[in-house]
């Protein structure tokens, strides 16, 4: 990935204020840890909103159910974004099942088939002292939705414990409830949510390939809720990101129309410090074969004319990708080590 950082003149309009901690109500800092399990007793943590009882093993489209938290892989990841690999690369932690069913997902095995262990919330916390035993610069939870509340209490054993100091990195596809993600706040420093589609008709990419009605509204709030915690990104001297948001969106073969729109959402509604992660790295796996207008790969022309649109919008700081990034060689194996765990 390159990299973009010239400062900018603001451009956009900033429509919501971030408030003080004190008006905010039942945040991560506040919630009891039955509260947390709760929430897993009529499931609405996503939009689906199935309110199945995931405590008595029942699962809704998500498949996840239970009390366990299933893991797929944990390592450090060196191919994110460079403020959040780094040199020693991100300490990623990888989960099970996943409350979307994007047909071009590159990580199927764990977000369709199931593949992961099931592990404790103390378990998952050991995880993450490894990881930044190991020398991860962050934590980096990769479609954790589902998983929210013992994610959460994960954290809260090893931050409250002081043994967790590195920022935490939510990396979802914000197909979230804001409700849910405010019991987040000071859990999570920094979010990195997609913003993948922006039209909802019977027809829509989001519906078609993702079975996501109500996507583009669902993630919007969410990420507006995402921004009121963390605000603009800031890094530290070394150049690591330690609080913020990035907003990540993947460039669909044959959709300008859908990149467009979700970049002049973005240029509406943030600031223009909010980092823009443009993506090239489609690939047709999976289900995409399904699709014959996406079973192909984007081509220069058509990434091309999306960074042109960013930098149209005004939207600059952040990060494009290099031509070869959209290679099955950056999918990772899935595998758990679960030694000493
Ligand atoms: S997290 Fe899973 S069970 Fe809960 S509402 Fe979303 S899809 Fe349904």
């Amino acid at each position: 990935m390159s990299m973009t950082m010239e400062p900018q003149p603001r451009l956009g309009v900033i429509v919501i204020r971030r408030q003080p901690a004190s008006r905010r109500r039942g945040e991560g800092g506040t919630a009891s840890d039955d509260a947390f399990w709760q929430m897993l007793s009529s499931c609405r943590l996503c939009p689906r909103r199935c309110s199945v009882n995931r405590l008595e093993g029942q699962a809704g489209f998500c498949r996840a159910a239970g009390r366990a938290v299933q893991v797929a892989k944990a390592f450090l990841h060196p191919w994110e974004e460079p403020c959040i690999s780094g040199t020693r690369g991100s300490g990623t932690v990888f989960f099970t099942h996943c409350n979307l069913r994007c047909a071009f997902c590159q990580n199927f095995p764990i977000s369709q088939q199931g593949l992961g262990r099931p592990l404790t919330v103390e378990q998952l916390g050991r995880i993450f002292l490894r990881l930044q035993a190991a020398g991860a610069h962050n934590i980096n939870l990769v479609s954790p939705t589902h998983y929210l509340p013992q994610v959460a209490l994960a954290l809260r054993q090893v931050r409250g414990s002081g043994d967790l100091t590195i920022p935490v990195v939510w990396n979802s596809n914000a197909y979230e409830a804001p409700e849910a993600l405010r019991t987040l706040a000071g859990l999570v420093d920094v979010y990195l949510p997609d913003l993948k589609y922006a039209a909802d008709a019977p027809d829509s990419p989001a519906r078609r390939y993702s079975r996501a009605p109500g996507y583009f509204a669902a993630a919007t709030t969410a990420i507006l809720e995402m921004f009121r915690q963390v605000g603009v990104p800031r890094l530290g001297k070394d150049g690591m990101i330690r609080r913020g948001l990035i907003i990540r969106h993947l460039v669909l073969p044959g959709h300008l129309d859908e990149t467009r729109a979700v970049l002049r959402w973005i240029a509406d509604n943030l600031p223009h410090k909010v980092f823009v992660s443009l993506m090239a790295q489609y690939v047709p796996v999976y289900g995409a074969r399904q699709f014959p207008e996406i079973n192909r790969r984007l081509t220069v022309a058509e990434y091309q004319q999306a960074l042109d649109e960013l930098e149209a919008l005004g939207l600059e700081h952040g990060y494009q990708q290099e031509a070869g990034a959209a290679s099955e060689e950056f999918i990772p194996a899935f595998d758990l080590d679960l030694a000493g765990i």
